[in-house]
């Protein structure tokens, strides 16, 4: 490859400008044209693109957010969208592309290179839930956003007495919700991947009462259910009235942690390097502190295993 383009595209993470600014400054490094792609997949299509140089990644790292933004694109789900947006590219003569974004995103990269455009995917998105790498870029900010919030929680609670419960994303993937669990000591961690039975959990605040815990904390995966009809369950079984926090978006916000910089940048590069390898229609990922590159179509038919172990272990320590 001699000339590639980068697009951040589905919801967005903070660690994407840091994995952008790896692209562009691996592939210029590397002898290589580098163009950024504005808005996702739609921007492909409406040949929205610009060169990028060193410059063009400036004072981008420390920012949550992306510099390209992201759109969500009907049309690209269509054969004649992704033909429009492959032909934009060789048009412009790019023959490789990264694609940074969740699973979605991963479906259209692989689309692209059935139709000749060498692709990467980089997991961008704070749900963990792209398997075959560790984490996802963007995670660690989020569960560190949320374990802030928690901690801050705790003091109000602890002062009244109360309980809470806190509703944070995951929609198939509980990982947000066990890590800030785990972190800050929550009673009850509610993930998808796990049944649940909220008279239990009831019970359970009405035994911790019992014994002098005056105030806990229950973390609900918004794929597990809402945090409002979890606290209403635990009211109508118990009494016990818990106050409800949905953290929302804030949890996409903000600088991303060294962390998520420090992954981003890695897997940024490799995927350049991938590229000029003549690989295609790979997910970049790091397992155990190696890079490795899996095949799209193994990444976006299997699904994330749940660490059970953790899980376990969030349940021994919160007693
Ligand atoms: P998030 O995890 O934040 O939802 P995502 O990448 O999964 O991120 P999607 O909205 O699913 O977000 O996908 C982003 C874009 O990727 C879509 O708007 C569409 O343009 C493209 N896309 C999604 N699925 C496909 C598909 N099966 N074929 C081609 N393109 C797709």
């Amino acid at each position: 490859v001699k000339s590639i383009a980068v697009l951040t595209s589905g919801g967005d993470s903070q660690g994407m400008n840091a994995a952008v600014r790896a692209v562009v400054r691996s592939a210029l490094y590397y002898g290589l044209e580098v163009y950024g792609v504005q808005r996702g997949y739609q921007g492909l299509i409406n040949d929205d693109l610009r060169q990028m140089d060193l410059r063009s990644v400036g004072d981008i790292i420390q920012r949550g957010g992306t510099i390209l933004q992201t759109a969500r694109c009907k049309e690209f789900m269509t054969p004649e969208g992704q033909e429009r947006g492959a032909q934009v590219l060789r048009n412009r003569g790019i023959d490789g592309l990264v694609v940074i974004g969740g699973d979605g995103s991963y479906q259209g990269a692989n689309k692209l290179s059935k139709l000749g455009i060498k692709t990467m995917g980089l997991p961008g998105t704070i749900d963990n839930d792209i398997p075959f790498t560790d984490f996802t870029i963007g995670f660690d900010t989020a569960v560190s956003i949320v374990v802030d919030a928690i901690n801050k929680l705790r003091d109000t609670m602890t002062s009244h007495e109360r309980s809470s419960v806190v509703e944070v994303m995951g929609r198939h993937c509980g990982d947000i919700a066990l890590y800030a669990g785990l972190a800050s000591g929550a009673e009850t961690i509610l993930v998808p991947e796990i049944p649940f039975n909220l008279d239990e959990v009831s019970k359970r605040m009405q035994d911790n009462f019992k014994h002098g815990k005056r105030h806990s904390i229950i973390l609900v995966a918004e794929g597990a259910g809402k945090g409002e009809d979890v606290a209403r369950h635990i009211t109508d079984c118990c009494g016990i009235e818990p106050r409800v926090t949905v953290l929302g978006h804030i949890q996409r916000g903000g600088a991303p942690t060294h962390n998520d910089r420090v992954l981003a940048s890695q897997l940024g590069d490799f995927a350049v390097r991938q590229l000029m390898e003549g690989e295609s229609a790979k997910s970049c990922g790091i397992i155990r502190g190696e890079l490795v590159g899996t095949d799209i179509d193994k990444v976006v038919n299997t699904k994330k295993p749940f660490n059970m172990e953790m899980y376990n272990l969030a349940l021994r320590l919160s007693q």
